[in-house]
This record gives C-alpha cells, structure tokens and sequence, in this order.
C-alpha cells in the first residue's frame, strides 16, 4: 500500500494532538480547524473511505460513531456538535483513510458548501 498519512499519524510516525486513543480507533485535532473544535477520528485499519465499506464494516462504523459521540462529549460540546465524513471528489474528501469530523464551539449553517 502507498503511504497514508493518517496510517502514519496513527501509528505515531507524524506528530498529531491526539485526543483519544484505543485499540481500534485514534482522534486527534485537525491541522487546520474550521470550527473552534476541529477533531478528527479514524479507524487504525486503513479503509479508503466509505465508498469502499463492506458488510464485515457494519461493526466498524458504528463503534466510531459512538467513540466519536464520547469524544464530543469529553470535549465538551453539550450546546451540539456535526459530525461530517467526506466520500470521494464531490463529497470533498481530501485524506484517502476514513475519517469523521467532529465539528463543534460555534453554531453551524445548513446546507454546507
Ligand atoms: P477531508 O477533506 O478529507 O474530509 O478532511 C481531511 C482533513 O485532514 C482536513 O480537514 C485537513 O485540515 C486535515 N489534515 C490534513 N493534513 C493533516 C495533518 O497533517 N495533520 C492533521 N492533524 N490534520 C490534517
Ligand atoms: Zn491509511
């Protein structure tokens, strides 16, 4: 596989401020923040995105979903938050590893851009 910068944020080999930590899953704040919480969680496996889930993924996903509403949670986020996980060139997915964002601290606009 070619290299993956969040596999190489995960395994600790590019610096990132990690906010939470287990056997499956690794959050850490967005280098460039566009919400004054900015947190990022990903899967340690490396799944492309979710375009490219399968039926074994069910678990998966929904463990990162609950892990991320615990992240919120410890972040403090208890006017709301959004969680966005970008899919592809449309969706505006720039980092092919999956991730969710946990945005949160100002009030968010609906539709986004
Ligand atoms: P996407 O656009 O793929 O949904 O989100 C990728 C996110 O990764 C962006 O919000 C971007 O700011 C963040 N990002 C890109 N490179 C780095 C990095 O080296 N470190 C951290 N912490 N975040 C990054
Ligand atoms: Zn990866």
């Amino acid at each position: 596989m070619a290299s993956c910068l969040f596999c190489d944020i995960a395994a600790g080999e590019i610096p990132a401020t990690q906010v939470h930590a287990d056997e499956d899953f690794v959050a850490f704040r967005d280098i460039d923040p566009k919400a004054p919480t900015h947190v990022l969680v990903i899967p340690r496996r490396h799944v492309t995105g979710l375009d490219r889930l399968g039926d074994d993924d069910v678990d998966l996903v929904g463990r990162l979903l609950v892990t991320a509403t615990r992240i919120a949670s410890a972040e403090g986020l208890t006017g709301g938050y959004r969680f966005v996980i970008n899919c592809g060139d449309d969706g505006g997915q720039t980092v092919h590893h999956l991730h969710l964002h946990i945005l949160g601290g100002r009030a968010m606009k609906w539709p986004p851009g």
